[in-house]
């Protein structure tokens, strides 16, 4: 069965909730679409405007960060069942500005995975890697690992409704796009990955995302590579260029 395209905007550290239900309403009719799944990643404090303002529309909200315990003494967390009930359908975890700013590592992703699938909660696990790596020749390697580690006691079941984000490092945020052919490799990759820890059946349903500087005009090609379902989109999701972007046939 062919796997559904997934497009997620990033939208990051950007937007009050008031600027954040603007930017919904601007871009509510541009991203319209029967073929795509449509999410906006928003920080927490934009949730709930967010999750009111795209009801009766094709936007599903999701989260960029999650903390992996229930509830307690863990100030500034945000635990999965308030995302839940704030109606959260995906969050992004793992994402490299998290790795690099927030100490967060395979094992705290792995973790962060686990409680949100118990909780009904899509995770966008990203991956990727850095320019040095590349220039290595060990991003394959280096990718295997986040995502065996990121996927750790999951279940082939609970993989399959997984979405892995492949964002190499050096293209977040730079205008530099990974080309076509070097974001199917490592996004093949990742589902070779999948198919040897689990089977083929999971490989072939787990959605693979690019995300780098992905833009109206380069969003085409990539989404059409075997292996690349669809996009995280930092940048321009806060643009109408997004609508382009979850429209890019
Ligand atoms: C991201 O933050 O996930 C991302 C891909 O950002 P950008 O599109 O701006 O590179």
């Amino acid at each position: 069965m062919a796997r559904r395209k997934i497009v997620a905007g990033n939208w990051k550290m950007n937007k009050t909730p008031s600027e954040a239900v603007a930017l919904v309403e601007e871009l509510k009719p541009l991203v319209a679409s029967e073929d795509v799944d449509v999410v906006f990643c928003v920080p927490a404090i934009d949730i709930i405007p967010v999750a009111e303002a795209v009801k009766g529309t094709n936007i599903a909200v999701g989260a960029e960060n999650m903390y992996f315990e229930e509830k307690g003494a863990y100030t500034g967390e945000i635990s999965p069942a308030m995302l839940v009930d704030a109606g959260v359908k995906y969050v992004v975890l793992g994402h490299s500005e998290r790795r690099e700013y927030f100490a967060e590592t395979n094992e705290t992703v792995n973790k962060k995975v686990l409680k949100a699938l118990e909780h009904g909660i899509t995770p966008i696990m990203c991956c990727g890697e850095s320019l040095e790596q590349r220039e290595q020749g060990v991003t394959m390697d280096f990718i295997r690992q986040q995502v065996k580690v990121g996927l750790q006691n999951v279940t082939a079941d609970q993989a399959k409704t997984m979405v892995i984000a492949y964002e190499p490092i050096w293209a977040i945020g730079t205008g530099k796009t990974a080309t076509t052919e070097q974001a199917q490799e490592v996004c093949a990759g990742i589902r070779a990955c999948i198919a040897e820890v689990y089977d083929d059946a999971t490989a072939e349903a787990i959605r693979i995302q690019y995300g780098g500087s992905v833009n109206a005009a380069t969003a085409p090609e990539l989404f059409a590579q075997a292996d690349i379902d669809g996009g995280l989109v930092g940048g321009a999701a806060l643009k109408p260029d997004f609508g382009k972007i979850v429209n890019y046939k």
